[in-house]
Protein backbone atom coordinates (compact mmCIF):
# COMPACT_ATOMS: atom_id res chain seq x y z
CA UNK A 1 0.00 0.00 0.00
CA UNK A 2 1.70 2.95 -0.18
CA UNK A 3 0.18 6.69 0.60
CA UNK A 4 0.02 9.20 -2.23
CA UNK A 5 -2.03 12.75 -0.20
CA UNK A 6 -3.33 13.82 2.83
CA UNK A 7 -5.85 16.17 3.42
CA UNK A 8 -5.89 17.54 6.73
CA UNK A 9 -8.73 20.14 8.46
CA UNK A 10 -8.88 21.83 11.94
CA UNK A 11 -6.36 19.08 12.96
CA UNK A 12 -4.23 20.53 15.51
CA UNK A 13 -2.51 23.45 13.91
CA UNK A 14 -3.30 22.43 10.46
CA UNK A 15 -6.73 24.76 11.14
CA UNK A 16 -6.93 25.99 7.55
CA UNK A 17 -7.75 22.55 4.90
CA UNK A 18 -3.98 21.52 4.04
CA UNK A 19 -3.34 18.95 0.87
CA UNK A 20 -0.07 17.01 0.72
CA UNK A 21 1.30 15.20 -2.19
CA UNK A 22 3.39 11.86 -0.73
CA UNK A 23 5.76 10.47 -3.54
CA UNK A 24 6.75 7.14 -3.43
CA UNK A 25 10.39 6.68 -1.26
CA UNK A 26 11.08 8.33 1.43
CA UNK A 27 9.85 11.54 2.65
CA UNK A 28 11.38 13.81 5.56
CA UNK A 29 9.68 16.50 6.95
CA UNK A 30 11.68 19.64 7.83
CA UNK A 31 11.10 23.25 8.98
CA UNK A 32 11.55 25.28 12.45
CA UNK A 33 10.52 24.10 15.93
CA UNK A 34 6.70 24.05 16.26
CA UNK A 35 5.68 24.32 12.72
CA UNK A 36 4.08 20.91 13.18
CA UNK A 37 5.98 18.42 11.75
CA UNK A 38 4.88 15.75 14.45
CA UNK A 39 1.19 16.92 13.99
CA UNK A 40 1.33 15.86 11.12
CA UNK A 41 3.46 12.51 11.66
CA UNK A 42 0.42 12.76 14.61
CA UNK A 43 -2.11 13.07 12.01
CA UNK A 44 -1.46 9.94 9.55
CA UNK A 45 -1.24 7.89 12.97
CA UNK A 46 -4.63 9.03 13.45
CA UNK A 47 -6.68 8.79 10.47
CA UNK A 48 -5.07 4.82 10.53
CA UNK A 49 -7.14 4.25 14.12
CA UNK A 50 -5.08 5.34 16.39
CA UNK A 51 -7.03 4.89 19.71
CA UNK A 52 -4.54 6.28 22.26
CA UNK A 53 -5.10 9.90 22.90
CA UNK A 54 -1.63 10.08 24.89
CA UNK A 55 0.53 8.88 22.27
CA UNK A 56 -1.70 12.49 20.50
CA UNK A 57 0.41 14.23 22.95
CA UNK A 58 -3.20 14.95 24.39
CA UNK A 59 -5.47 14.61 27.38
CA UNK A 60 -8.36 13.28 25.65
CA UNK A 61 -9.05 12.76 21.67
CA UNK A 62 -11.00 15.77 21.49
CA UNK A 63 -7.35 17.25 21.59
CA UNK A 64 -6.61 16.88 18.26
CA UNK A 65 -9.27 19.41 17.17
CA UNK A 66 -7.52 23.06 16.63
CA UNK A 67 -7.93 24.63 20.03
CA UNK A 68 -8.15 28.38 18.94
CA UNK A 69 -5.06 31.10 19.22
CA UNK A 70 -5.49 34.93 20.26
CA UNK A 71 -6.93 35.59 16.93
CA UNK A 72 -8.71 32.41 15.68
CA UNK A 73 -11.85 30.81 17.38
CA UNK A 74 -11.21 27.16 17.91
CA UNK A 75 -12.70 24.94 15.39
CA UNK A 76 -15.69 22.51 16.25
CA UNK A 77 -14.39 19.43 14.34
CA UNK A 78 -10.87 17.95 13.08
CA UNK A 79 -10.89 15.69 10.35
CA UNK A 80 -7.93 14.14 8.15
CA UNK A 81 -7.94 12.06 4.67
CA UNK A 82 -5.35 9.54 3.81
CA UNK A 83 -5.41 8.48 -0.07
CA UNK A 84 -3.56 5.39 -0.59
CA UNK A 85 -3.46 3.23 -3.84
CA UNK A 86 -3.56 -0.41 -2.77
CA UNK A 87 -3.16 -4.03 -4.28
CA UNK A 88 -6.39 -5.59 -3.99
CA UNK A 89 -4.91 -8.02 -1.59
CA UNK A 90 -4.39 -5.83 1.13
CA UNK A 91 -8.48 -5.24 1.83
CA UNK A 92 -10.25 -6.35 4.65
CA UNK A 93 -13.80 -7.75 3.88
CA UNK A 94 -15.26 -4.68 5.44
CA UNK A 95 -13.11 -2.28 2.88
CA UNK A 96 -13.22 -2.29 -0.51
CA UNK A 97 -10.76 -0.39 -2.79
CA UNK A 98 -12.47 1.05 -6.04
CA UNK A 99 -11.68 -0.84 -9.02
CA UNK A 100 -8.40 1.14 -9.52
CA UNK A 101 -6.98 -0.02 -5.87
CA UNK A 102 -8.02 3.65 -4.58
CA UNK A 103 -8.75 3.38 -1.35
CA UNK A 104 -9.90 6.88 0.69
CA UNK A 105 -9.69 6.83 4.73
CA UNK A 106 -11.27 9.93 6.34
CA UNK A 107 -11.77 9.94 10.23
CA UNK A 108 -13.53 13.10 11.77
CA UNK A 109 -14.10 14.32 15.51
CA UNK A 110 -16.66 16.33 16.33
CA UNK A 111 -16.47 18.03 20.16
CA UNK A 112 -19.12 15.76 22.40
CA UNK A 113 -19.86 13.32 18.99
CA UNK A 114 -16.25 11.32 18.99
CA UNK A 115 -14.88 9.75 15.73
CA UNK A 116 -16.17 8.34 13.20
CA UNK A 117 -14.58 6.51 9.86
CA UNK A 118 -15.35 6.36 6.41
CA UNK A 119 -13.99 4.28 3.87
CA UNK A 120 -14.31 5.22 -0.10
CA UNK A 121 -17.48 7.34 1.33
CA UNK A 122 -18.81 4.84 3.16
CA UNK A 123 -19.12 4.55 7.55
CA UNK A 124 -16.75 1.89 8.31
CA UNK A 125 -15.32 0.65 12.29
CA UNK A 126 -12.50 2.24 13.78
CA UNK A 127 -11.92 -1.62 14.14
CA UNK A 128 -12.24 -2.22 10.46
CA UNK A 129 -9.91 0.69 9.48
CA UNK A 130 -7.16 -0.30 12.33
CA UNK A 131 -7.25 -3.72 10.64
CA UNK A 132 -6.42 -2.27 7.80
CA UNK A 133 -3.44 -0.63 8.36
CA UNK A 134 -2.46 -3.46 10.97
CA UNK A 135 0.60 -4.20 8.97
CA UNK A 136 3.83 -3.36 9.86
CA UNK A 137 4.95 -1.88 6.89
CA UNK A 138 1.57 0.66 6.86
CA UNK A 139 0.25 0.91 10.67
CA UNK A 140 -0.55 3.48 12.49
CA UNK A 141 2.55 2.18 14.62
CA UNK A 142 4.80 1.92 11.90
CA UNK A 143 8.83 1.29 11.98
CA UNK A 144 8.03 2.86 8.83
CA UNK A 145 7.04 6.41 10.81
CA UNK A 146 9.92 7.17 12.83
CA UNK A 147 9.17 10.44 14.82
CA UNK A 148 11.82 12.26 16.63
CA UNK A 149 11.16 10.34 20.36
CA UNK A 150 11.50 7.08 18.90
CA UNK A 151 14.52 6.98 17.42
CA UNK A 152 15.82 7.66 21.29
CA UNK A 153 13.38 5.29 22.46
CA UNK A 154 15.06 2.61 20.62
CA UNK A 155 18.07 3.27 21.61
CA UNK A 156 17.11 3.37 25.13
CA UNK A 157 15.02 0.30 24.94
CA UNK A 158 15.16 -2.95 27.24
CA UNK A 159 15.51 -5.74 25.49
CA UNK A 160 11.91 -6.68 26.20
CA UNK A 161 11.05 -3.77 24.79
CA UNK A 162 13.56 -3.64 22.25
CA UNK A 163 12.10 -7.31 21.16
CA UNK A 164 8.55 -6.17 20.49
CA UNK A 165 9.58 -3.14 18.36
CA UNK A 166 11.75 -5.68 16.14
CA UNK A 167 8.13 -8.18 16.54
CA UNK A 168 6.58 -5.38 15.20
CA UNK A 169 9.09 -3.84 12.17
CA UNK A 170 8.82 -8.42 11.17
CA UNK A 171 4.93 -7.53 10.72
CA UNK A 172 4.16 -10.40 14.00
CA UNK A 173 2.59 -7.18 15.43
CA UNK A 174 -0.29 -7.26 12.62
CA UNK A 175 -0.77 -11.23 13.37
CA UNK A 176 -1.85 -10.70 16.52
CA UNK A 177 -4.22 -7.92 16.13
CA UNK A 178 -5.53 -10.53 13.14
CA UNK A 179 -5.54 -13.29 15.47
CA UNK A 180 -7.64 -11.12 18.35
CA UNK A 181 -10.06 -10.39 15.77
CA UNK A 182 -10.51 -13.85 14.64
CA UNK A 183 -10.89 -14.86 18.45
CA UNK A 184 -13.54 -12.56 19.36
CA UNK A 185 -15.87 -13.86 16.55
P1 LIG B 1 9.71 20.50 16.98
O1 LIG B 1 10.70 20.77 15.91
O2 LIG B 1 9.92 21.32 18.19
O3 LIG B 1 9.54 19.02 17.27
P2 LIG B 1 7.27 20.38 15.40
O4 LIG B 1 7.46 20.92 14.03
O5 LIG B 1 7.25 18.89 15.56
O6 LIG B 1 8.30 21.04 16.41
P3 LIG B 1 4.62 20.23 16.43
O7 LIG B 1 4.88 19.65 17.76
O8 LIG B 1 4.08 19.35 15.38
O9 LIG B 1 5.91 21.00 15.93
O10 LIG B 1 3.61 21.45 16.54
C1 LIG B 1 3.50 22.17 17.71
C2 LIG B 1 2.52 23.29 17.51
O11 LIG B 1 1.21 22.77 17.31
C3 LIG B 1 2.48 24.17 18.74
O12 LIG B 1 2.54 25.51 18.33
C4 LIG B 1 1.14 23.85 19.36
O13 LIG B 1 0.57 24.95 19.99
C5 LIG B 1 0.33 23.49 18.12
N1 LIG B 1 -0.82 22.67 18.49
C6 LIG B 1 -0.84 21.41 18.99
N2 LIG B 1 -2.09 20.99 19.22
C7 LIG B 1 -2.90 22.02 18.86
C8 LIG B 1 -4.31 22.23 18.88
N3 LIG B 1 -5.16 21.29 19.30
N4 LIG B 1 -4.77 23.41 18.44
C9 LIG B 1 -3.93 24.38 18.01
N5 LIG B 1 -2.60 24.25 17.96
C10 LIG B 1 -2.09 23.09 18.39
MG1 LIG C 1 8.34 17.54 16.67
Amino acid sequence: MEIRRLKLSGFKSFVDATELRIEPGLTGIVGPNGCGKSNLLEAIRWVMGESSARSMRGGGMEDVIFAGTATRPRRDFAEVMLHASAPPGDITPAIEAGADGELEIVRRIERGAGSAYRANGRDVRAKDVALLFADAATGAHSPALVSQGKIAAVIAARPQERRAMLEEAAGIAGLHVRRKDAEQK
